[in-house]
């Protein structure tokens, strides 16, 4: 070796021992003629291979084989099968996980003028974290699926990251519709299509809820899907360093709920013998219409009555033949009545009915007809046909009288008039002075 040649060397060597991989470099006969120190700490080769000379690629792949780095197997067969491929001089790339856990990747190439020359950078850390990022993802969408709602996540490219079977079955999209990178807006157009938002023009809802989207604005909506469940969909901003950078949005079928809610409604309005308004909602309801009436100037009357001696119904016949009764008399009024009439049990056997924007003197014809229809009725129970009257009272909006408790009051008047009068009659004004 020339002094040159030397130098050389000693340049080479140094390069190789400031490289942040390990490095080996083999001859054409597969000899290792240069490494550097990195390569012996990654691959863990104790100093007593490199004591006397230098081992040569057989010897190394022996000493690997019989330390278990290549797994189980015949240790000589191993080393003479990894001597065959570095023989084919072919470039490769692959990564072996030692046996202590670290992951190198070993990337060869033939040298020009024969030989190989092979890297090993530890990928452990790097690899790990790939790992950690994947099992992040998964834990997620197994939190996702365990969820008891649709879960749809949109990322700063309005576009779907995340997503659970719940969603897809809620807004029945069909298998595969919603992929990883999917632009939302497909999905909302998708969405419009089925239905869902109602009638309308689909690019004009799609523009709608992607301004919403679009921006990451948190929003929250009801819809009913055609075949009458009811969804919820609540749409809440990714607040990423401070600020919105993606919208996860919620989707809940509220079908149940809206029909408990509508059983509520309806317990807590209505009379439970009669399905009329309770006194409560019709005094509401009264409330309401003094609003409107009021608004627009129009007329509204209201009929109070009474079973006449109703005690001695229920002391000759029985009570449950009091309860139907009751009954009839409510269905006759829904019948003598309109549809947008209301008509309430006030309680026991009183009963109202508010006339919505009667004619002038319809009230007195209607409060007359229910009278005259009641006294002409035989209500069948068991049997038995019992007859009833009712007394009536009638109070009118207007002429100081513009409040439910003044409408209430003076009906309440006129009706103990009508009974103090004889019953089964009809009042319009209080005694005077009564
Ligand atoms: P009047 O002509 O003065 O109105 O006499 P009345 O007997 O009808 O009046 P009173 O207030 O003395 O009696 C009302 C009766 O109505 C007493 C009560 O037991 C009965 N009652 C109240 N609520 C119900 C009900 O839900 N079902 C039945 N069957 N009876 C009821
Ligand atoms: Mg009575
Ligand atoms: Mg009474």
């Amino acid at each position: 070796m020339s002094p040159k040649d030397e130098d050389g060397v000693k340049l080479l060597q140094t390069i190789l021992d400031n490289l942040p991989s390990g490095v080996s470099l083999l001859d054409k006969d597969l000899r290792l003629v240069a490494w550097n120190e990195e390569f012996r700490r990654l691959l863990g080769f104790p100093d007593e291979l490199f004591e006397s000379s230098a081992p040569d690629l057989y010897d190394l792949l022996l000493f690997n084989a019989r330390r278990g780095e290549y797994g189980p197997g015949d240790p000589e067969a191993q080393a003479r099968a990894g001597l065959e491929r570095a023989r084919r001089m072919e470039p490769h790339l692959f990564e072996r996980t030692r046996p202590e856990g670290t992951v190198l990747e070993v990337r060869g190439r033939p040298l020009p003028g024969g030989g190989f020359v092979t890297i090993y950078s530890d990928v452990t850390v790097r690899r790990r974290a790939e790992e950690e990022v994947r099992r992040t993802a998964s834990f997620l969408q197994a939190v996702l699926d365990s969820l008891p709602f649709g879960t749809m996540v949109v990322d700063s490219d309005i576009r779907c990251t995340y997503w659970n079977r719940q969603g897809e079955a809620l807004f029945d999209f069909p298998p595969g519709f919603i992929h990883q990178g999917i632009p939302v807006e497909e999905v909302v157009r998708q969405v419009a299509r089925s239905g869902i938002y109602g009638p309308g023009d689909i690019e004009e809802q799609v523009a709608a809820r992607m301004a919403q989207i679009g921006r990451f604005l948190p929003h929250s909506a009801e819809m009913t899907r055609p075949d009458g469940r009811g969804l919820r969909v609540i749409g809440s901003p990714v607040m990423l360093d401070g600020r919105a950078q993606g919208l996860i949005i919620l989707q809940e079928d509220i079908t149940e709920r809206i029909h408990h809610e509508s059983m509520l409604q309806r317990l807590a309005t209505t009379d439970a013998l009669t399905g009329l308004l309770n006194r409560r909602a019709f005094l509401e309801a009264v409330e309401r219409e003094i609003g409107r009436a009021r608004r627009d100037g129009l007329p509204l009357a209201l009929l109070m009555f009474d079973v006449d001696h109703f005690k001695r119904v229920n002391d000759r016949h029985g009570h449950p033949a009091g309860d139907e009764v009751l009954r009839r008399l409510a269905a006759t009024c829904r019948d003598l009545l309109r549809d947008e009439d209301l008509v309430g049990r006030l309680g026991g056997e009183e009963f109202a009915v508010l006339l919505i924007h009667p004619h002038p003197q319809s009230a007195a014809l209607v409060a007359e007809r229910l009278r005259e229809t009641v006294q002409a009725q035989a209500i069948d129970h068991a049997g038995r046909a019992i007859a009833v009257t009712v007394s009536l009272g009638i109070a009118e909006l207007g002429e100081g009288i513009d409040s439910v408790d003044q409408l209430i009051s003076r009906a309440d008047a006129c009706l103990y008039t009508a009974k103090r009068t004889g019953r089964n009659r009809v009042c319009h004004a209080p005694a005077q002075g009564g």
